[in-house]
């Protein structure tokens, strides 16, 4: 392609409103443009490289044994009221009506439809197992859309549905899911992890998350440096600190003043004890009734956690808020006494002669004992794991914390919505039986975007061959000198012949704005035509990644230039 001719609309500034590298480079580099929040245009180049990704997912499902279809955007309700979601997906689903009043969403994600299609068109065990995938756009009403299309509200996405007749089926389509899931973030010259996620209300079923390890990621993701457990901060689990010592000897309760002092910092530097002898209380809403959880004074609530133990809708009032629903002291509340329901995280259980708030305002107990001067509570895993923890796995290695940008997900769904929508085939006995389910998906478009998070530099992307919108682009300085141009065209031509990805940069612009511009757009090998290597009978090429610039005479550069990008590159060319 040339630069001419295409539309690729660098920016000199950094837009203000662009906080992560990605967004800012996207805009840069002239990828994309917002329309409105979280809605974008992609551009001639970034389109390019939105297809690529597309088609590295296509070719390993297709490997994998699924079947591309295509499914509509717009959805009729009913489907949704069958499965239950249209009144619980809340305000992310975009909701409209027909002219005939009738009422439609645009989906987010397609369960009801791929289960609808399944009920009507497959009858018997032997069409099964079945995998079926798309890629298509989605819209989700995100409260927050940020970081550009890292996180749209409308945005490209791969969905695979399994239907198999039982869990042995599924545990192997979803292993050969995950397995194609490597390849693919491999293949996109990714660094990733797959880690353990959480299930959510189904429970029980299996779930991991593909993460492409960044800063800017808005998940925490919690491994071992020893050994391979790995799991989305929502779902980790530590074994219990080794930092407890066990109580030999019951101290007295004992009421002391704590005048003033509300958080559990304040009354720990107060009573001169550190915050691992203390325990928080926390009044919280379950299904509308208030709770009490417990935690130790230095860990953090995990509200997935927490939620999927306590029936209904999970609300974690203000502090204020919550004493008020309980009509306890703010600052004060404990469990000693207290008529709530109680939930307290296990690092709790083996505690004792603990500190915890008197239920009277400016006051504590010290001292505080489990059996002796408070039933034990229900104890369960609600607390977020820290950066230390013991890993639960081996026994060797501690959990590090790192970021990660969520590029898959695959789930075992089991029977919640083949059930709820009355999918049944005919067994090998002739009898009816309702498939298991899997869905797996990748986020197409954010792909792209967390790709430039880990390929970039101050000047600009830094392509991996695998996702680069051209593998090859040509400088040429001078358009208007005849004998470098001649030199420029008929190499663009050669390469084309030879099925090389080309943009030539032909635009009548200072050389200075052309290496500049050169750097931004990150395409992996450059090639300058002009300047002072030409007049030695030189083209100069150089990798974008690094390294030193070669001289390559220009009767060789053909040759020369193939061997890089078949030795340089993980693909192409063949
Ligand atoms: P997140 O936690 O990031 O909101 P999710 O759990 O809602 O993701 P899934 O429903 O599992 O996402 O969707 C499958 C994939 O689609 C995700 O792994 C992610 O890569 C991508 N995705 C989800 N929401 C968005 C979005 N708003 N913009 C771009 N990609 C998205
Ligand atoms: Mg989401």
């Amino acid at each position: 392609m040339r630069f001419t001719k295409t539309l690729i609309p660098t920016l000199k500034e950094t837009p203000q409103e662009a906080k992560v590298a990605s967004h800012r480079l996207m805009l840069r580099a002239g990828l994309v443009r917002q329309l409105g929040a979280g809605i974008y245009t992609w551009l001639p180049l970034g389109l390019r490289v939105l297809r690529k990704v597309e088609q590295i997912v296509r070719e390993e499902m297709d490997a994998a044994g699924a079947m591309e279809v295509l499914m509509p955007a717009v959805q009729p309700a009913e489907l949704w009221k069958e499965s239950g979601r249209w009144d619980h997906y809340g305000k992310e689903l975009l909701r409209f009506q027909d002219r005939h009043d009738r009422d439609f969403c645009f989906g987010p994600t397609h369960e009801e439809v791929i289960t609808d299609l399944v009920r009507r068109e497959i009858r018997s065990y032997k069409e099964l197992p079945i995998n079926l995938y798309q890629i298509q756009t989605k819209f989700r009403d995100e409260i927050r859309p940020r970081f550009g299309i890292m996180r749209g509200r409308e945005f490209l996405m791969k969905d695979a549905y399994s239907f198999n007749l039982d869990q042995e089926s599924l545990d192997q389509t979803y292993q050969e899911m995950y397995d194609a899931y490597g390849q693919i973030f491999r293949r996109c010259g990714l660094g990733f992890r797959a880690v353990e996620a959480d299930t959510g209300t189904i429970g029980g079923a299996s779930s991991h998350e593909f993460h492409v390890l960044a800063d800017s990621g808005e998940d925490l993701i919690a491994s071992c440096a020893e050994c391979d457990y790995g799991a989305n901060l929502e779902k980790a689990t530590a074994r219990a600190s080794a930092d407890i010592t066990p109580t030999t000897s019951r101290e007295p309760l004992t009421r002391v003043e704590t005048p003033g002092q509300k958080t559990i910092d304040q009354v720990a530097g107060f009573l001169k004890v550190p915050l691992t002898q203390t325990v928080k209380s926390l009044v919280v809403l379950a299904d509308g009734k208030p709770h009490m959880l417990l935690l130790r004074g230095d860990h953090t609530l995990n509200e997935i956690k927490a939620g999927n133990l306590l029936t209904g809708e999970l609300i974690i009032p203000e502090p204020a808020k919550a004493a008020q629903l309980a009509d306890l002291p703010v600052g004060s509340m404990g469990p000693v006494g207290s008529a709530l329901p109680i939930l307290a995280d296990s690092a709790l259980e083996e505690m004792g002669n603990f500190i915890c708030g008197a239920n009277d305002d400016g006051w504590h107990l010290t001292g505080v004992n489990w059996g002796r001067d408070l039933e034990k509570p229900r104890f369960a895993d609600i607390r977020n794991v820290e950066a230390g923890d013991p890993c639960p796995k081996c026994s060797a290695g501690s959990l590090k914390m790192d970021r990660g940008i969520e590029v898959g997900h695959v789930f075992k769904l089991g029977d919640k919505y083949s059930q709820a929508m009355g999918v049944v085939v005919l067994n090998d006995q002739g009898r009816e039986q309702t498939p298991l389910m899997g869905c797996y998906g990748i986020g197409v478009s954010r792909i792209v975007a967390a790709a430039i998070e880990q390929n970039h530099d101050d000047n600009g992307i830094i392509w991996p061959m695998g996702l680069a919108p051209y593998q090859l682009q040509i400088l040429l300085l001078n358009p208007k000198q005849t004998e470098t141009r001649e030199v420029a065209l008929e190499l663009y031509q050669r390469l084309i012949g030879h099925g090389v990805e080309v943009l030539l940069d032909d635009r009548d612009e200072r050389p200075g704005i052309k290496f500049k511009e050169a750097d931004l757009l990150g395409i992996p090998l450059r090639v300058v035509v002009g300047g002072r290597s030409f007049k030695q009978g030189a083209l100069e090429v150089q990798a974008r990644a690094g390294g030193e610039a070669q001289q390559v005479p220009i009767l060789e550069g053909v040759q020369t230039l193939l061997r890089e990008l078949q030795g340089g590159g993980d693909d192409q060319l063949g």
